[in-house]
C-alpha cells in the first residue's frame, strides 16, 4: 500500500504530488438535450432502475469525505432530470462539503432554483452554446434558448455563482464569441468556452467544427485586452479579465485538447452505478457501490496511481455516460 495515500491531514496525494480533493459524480445518462457534439438524435439511455439511490450516493462520498474529497459537483447527462434529484441534493448537503456544485443544461433549473438556495448551493455551470435562439436549436435540438436564458438570468439574480460554459464550434457559434464577451460584461457572469473533445460522437465533426483556445484568444485579441489571472493549480480552465474602453467581462478556457491540464488534475469521477474512475479518459475501475468503508484505503491506493500524467487518446463512452 502506498504510505503517501492518507497523510496525517487524511489527504489523497498521488506518486506526482497531485492532490486528489474532487469528485464528478455523474447522476445519470439520460438527457433532454441532444446537444450534436455529445450525442445522436436517436440516444438510448440506460434504464433509471440500476442509479445509485441517494442514501448510496451519501455513504459513498461520506467515505471518500473520510480520505480527503473536499469537492462534489453534480453532472450527467442531466442531473436536474434524475428522479429523486431533490433527495440527492437533500442528502449531500447534510455531509457538509466544502463545495456542492452542479452542472446543467438549464432547462429544468428555473423550478428548482429556491431548493437550491435553500440547501446552501452557491455554484451552477450552465451549457449555453449560443446566444441567438436559432443556433441554440440546432447545436442542442431544443428550442428553449429563451427558457435556458431565463433560468440562467435568474439564478444570477439570487445570487449563485453562474459559469456558462460553450463549446466552440467554427461556423456555428465561434461567431458570437465577442457577443459572449459583451453579455458576460452585461450581466457580470463568467462565460467560459470549451475545446470540443476528440470522443465520442463528436469524432465525425472534429476536422470542421473544431476551434482551439489559441485561436479564440487571437480573435478576441483584436478587440478586447487580455489580462491573465491566477488560477489554482488544478483549475481545469485559463482565464483572463477582458477590457474594451469601460466594459470588463470575465473569460475562461477549457482547452481539454490542446493544453490539456492532467498534470495538475485533481478529479476522481463516480459513475450512476458507483464505479469509481481515475480519469475521464479511462473507461475501467473498480465498484465501490458495496464497498465497506475499510475497503476504501486500498481501493483508493491502487486508483489514484492510475491517473494518468499525460492526456489520453481515446474513451469508449460518450460524454454524457462519463459526466463532463
Ligand atoms: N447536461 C449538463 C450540461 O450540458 O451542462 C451536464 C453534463 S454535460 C456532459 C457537461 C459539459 O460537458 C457541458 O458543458 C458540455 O458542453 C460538455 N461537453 C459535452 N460533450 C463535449 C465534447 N465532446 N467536448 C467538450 N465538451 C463537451
Ligand atoms: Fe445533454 Fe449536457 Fe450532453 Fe448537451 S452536453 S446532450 S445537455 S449531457
Amino acid at each position: 500500500m502506498d504510505k503517501n495515500l492518507k497523510d496525517k491531514t487524511t489527504k489523497l496525494i498521488d506518486d506526482h504530488g497531485r492532490h486528489i480533493k474532487k469528485l464528478r459524480l455523474n447522476l445519470l445518462d439520460t438527457c433532454n438535450m441532444r446537444c450534436m457534439y455529445c450525442m445522436p438524435e436517436d440516444q438510448k439511455f440506460k434504464p433509471l432502475e440500476d442509479l445509485l439511490s441517494p442514501i448510496e450516493m451519501k455513504k459513498i462520498v461520506a467515505n471518500l469525505k473520510g480520505f480527503g474529497i473536499e469537492e462534489v459537483r453534480l453532472t450527467g447527462g442531466e442531473p436536474l432530470m434524475h428522479p429523486q434529484f431533490k433527495e440527492v441534493i437533500k442528502e449531500l448537503s447534510k455531509l457538509k462539503l466544502k463545495k456542492l456544485s452542479v452542472t446543467t443544461n438549464a432547462i429544468l433549473l428555473d423550478k428548482h432554483l429556491d431548493f437550491l438556495k435553500d440547501h446552501n448551493i452557491k455554484d451552477i455551470n450552465i451549457s449555453l452554446d449560443s446566444l441567438r435562439a436559432k443556433s441554440f436549436a440546432y447545436i442542442t435540438k431544443k428550442d428553449v434558448f429563451k427558457k435556458v436564458l431565463g433560468a440562467t438570468l435568474k439564478a444570477k439574480e439570487l445570487g449563485f455563482n453562474i459559469k456558462t460554459n460553450t463549446v466552440m464550434l467554427k461556423n456555428i457559434n465561434f461567431e458570437e464569441i465577442e457577443d459572449f464577451l459583451a453579455f458576460s460584461s452585461k450581466y457580470d457572469i463568467e462565460v467560459r468556452f470549451l475545446e470540443m473533445m476528440k470522443i465520442g460522437y463528436a469524432r465525425q465533426y472534429f476536422d470542421r467544427h473544431f476551434v482551439s483556445a489559441k485561436e479564440a484568444i487571437d480573435r478576441v485579441s483584436k478587440t478586447w485586452t487580455l489580462d491573465q489571472k491566477q488560477m489554482p493549480q488544478d483549475s481545469t480552465s485559463f482565464n483572463y479579465i477582458a477590457k474594451q474602453n469601460d466594459s470588463s467581462a470575465q473569460l475562461g478556457f477549457i482547452a481539454s485538447e490542446t493544453q490539456p491540464f492532467c498534470s495538475g488534475c485533481s478529479r476522481l469521477r463516480l459513475s450512476n452505478e458507483g464505479i469509481l474512475r481515475p480519469c475521464i479518459m479511462i473507461n475501467e475501475g473498480p465498484s465501490i457501490r458495496d464497498l465497506d468503508v475499510n475497503g476504501y484505503e486500498f481501493v483508493l491506493a491502487d486508483l489514484i496511481n492510475k491517473k494518468p500524467i499525460e492526456r489520453l487518446e481515446q474513451t469508449i463512452h460518450q460524454m454524457n455516460e462519463i459526466g463532463g
